[in-house]
């Protein structure tokens, strides 16, 4: 196999999928020699069979909004590798979302999955659906336009999605009744449910924190404390609240957050008051951060701006979504003293920043390694669902940092370099490969 070949004939065979095409050449630099390694692999065509999808559905979605007025979204679901255990990954429904991006998403989710050591295939799905702006009957309404289309591809067993950008806990929640009614039965087939109806505790901390709980592996192995350190955070929803909440209970300083119109910057560290209302804010309230000012008027707000170049950091944790992380904002962070990223969002940096982190050598993590913990935390609710049984919190959550350790070990195992570097990015695309491969090689050609 020559990564650059096989490039060329996806890009050839899928035009205009850049975001894809972006994802697979990360995974194939990494893998290559480890693949070329096995001459089997290439026996069985290997690489195209775990490039390519196994099947993509794609529909349309008709739903009726609160004028009467019938509006028309388009629906997806890309089932890529169910390998090691049933199809899994999030529903994304944002203006933007098209097959490129989910994909991108799916081809990540599958070497994601294998690396969290629980039983899970990879998928992704979603709409190009925006619920901003919509009434909680128009969501409703379309979300069950969405499963009606949908329901018979999926299964406790079969194909399990959770929520992603723009689908949360309501949305989870609307998905699943329709799915339930449909398919008269109640399953654990989808996770990020509500907890009165088998969703699991800690399910929503679960990606945010487990970001952190990778950052401290990785920081422990340069004996840095986190207490102090100075963290620039992107995006303010799930991933990044969730992540803003668990750094500053570990004492680090949050100086940024950002949503789709701009950035928040506080110089010396969010307060815990301030914290809370960006919380309140946009979990609860669904408002825009350009309003915190009216609030905290001590708070720099800048529209239309990212956090990179506004702040010098320690550490910068991307939680908003794919490619918000570019060559120049990686310079900057680098100039500015930035010694670690770990990435909350799915591949928030583009591939020449990702260059950049790792000449200089810095502590990066990949999203595919570093935000396991959230579809980690929805294999822990599969198995809750399957046992008809809740676990603690504190059980979730040691189960989540012990998972968090583990996909760590495995990067450092199959990344490390020679020198002592850890190239992550390696290390948890070798991982997340060679599960993957093996149980293809057993399976056959399907
Ligand atoms: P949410 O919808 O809860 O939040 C997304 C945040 O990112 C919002 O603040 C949103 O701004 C901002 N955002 C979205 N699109 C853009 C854009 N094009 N430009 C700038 N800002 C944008 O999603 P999540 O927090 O769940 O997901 C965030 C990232 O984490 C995604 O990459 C997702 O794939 C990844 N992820 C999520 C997991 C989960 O468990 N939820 C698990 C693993 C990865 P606004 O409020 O203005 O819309």
């Amino acid at each position: 196999m020559k990564t650059t070949e096989v490039l060329a004939d996806l890009r050839r065979r899928f035009p205009n999928e850049p975001e894809y095409h972006q994802a697979v050449e990360e995974v194939l630099n990494s893998i290559e020699d480890v693949y070329n390694s096995h001459p089997e692999y290439d026996r069985m065509n290997l690489i195209e069979r775990l490039c390519i999808p196994d099947r993509i559905f794609s529909f349309r979605v008709s739903w009726v909004d609160d004028s009467g007025k019938v509006r028309n979204n388009m629906g997806y679901r890309v089932q890529h590798c169910n390998a090691i255990g049933p199809y899994k990954g999030g529903i994304r429904f944002h203006s933007s979302v098209n097959l490129s991006i989910l994909k991108f998403l799916a081809f990540e989710q599958t070497f994601k999955n294998s690396l969290t050591t629980l039983a899970m295939g990879g998928a992704k799905g979603g709409s190009d659906f925006s619920p901003r702006g919509k009434s909680n009957m128009e969501i409703m309404r379309f979300c069950q336009a969405f499963i009606a289309e949908l329901w018979r591809q999926l299964g406790a067993d079969t194909d399990v999605p959770a929520g992603d950008i723009g689908v949360g806990a309501r949305e989870v929640g609307y998905m699943y009744g329709y799915y339930k009614k449909m398919a008269r039965e109640f399953t654990g087939a989808f996770t990020g449910k509500g907890m009165s109806f088998g969703g699991s505790l800690m399910r929503p901390e679960a990606t945010g924190y487990g970001n952190c709980y990778f950052l401290l592996n990785m920081l422990a192995t340069r004996g840095i404390d986190i207490a102090g350190k100075r963290v620039a955070v992107s995006g303010a929803g799930n991933v990044a609240t969730y992540t803003m909440r668990k750094l500053m209970e570990l004492g680090a300083k949050v100086l940024t957050m950002s949503d789709s119109g701009g950035t928040i910057v506080a110089r010396e560290g969010l307060t815990q008051e301030q914290a809370d209302y960006i919380f309140e804010l946009k979990n609860v309230m669904r408002g825009r951060l350009s309003e915190v000012p009216d609030r905290f008027p001590e708070l720099e707000y800048h529209p239309d701006c990212r956090p990179w170049q506004l702040v010098k950091c320690d550490i910068a944790m991307p939680s908003a979504t794919q490619n918000e992380l570019d060559a120049d904002d990686a310079q900057a962070l680098l100039d500015g003293g930035c010694f670690a990223v770990s990435e909350g969002a799915n591949m928030p940096s583009t591939a020449d920043a990702v260059h950049l982190f790792t000449k200089a050598r810095i502590l990066y993590a990949p999203g595919k390694a570093a935000n396991a913990g959230g579809v980690a935390t929805s294999g822990l609710e599969m198995a809750q669902n399957s046992q008809k049984l809740t676990w603690t919190a504190e059980e979730v959550d040691h189960k989540l940092r012990n998972i968090m350790a583990d996909i760590h070990a495995q990067c450092v195992k199959y990344g490390q370099e020679e020198n002592g570097y850890v190239n992550y990015v390696r290390g948890a695309n070798i991982a997340g490969f060679k599960k993957v491969a093996d149980a293809m090689m057993a399976q056959g050609v399907l």
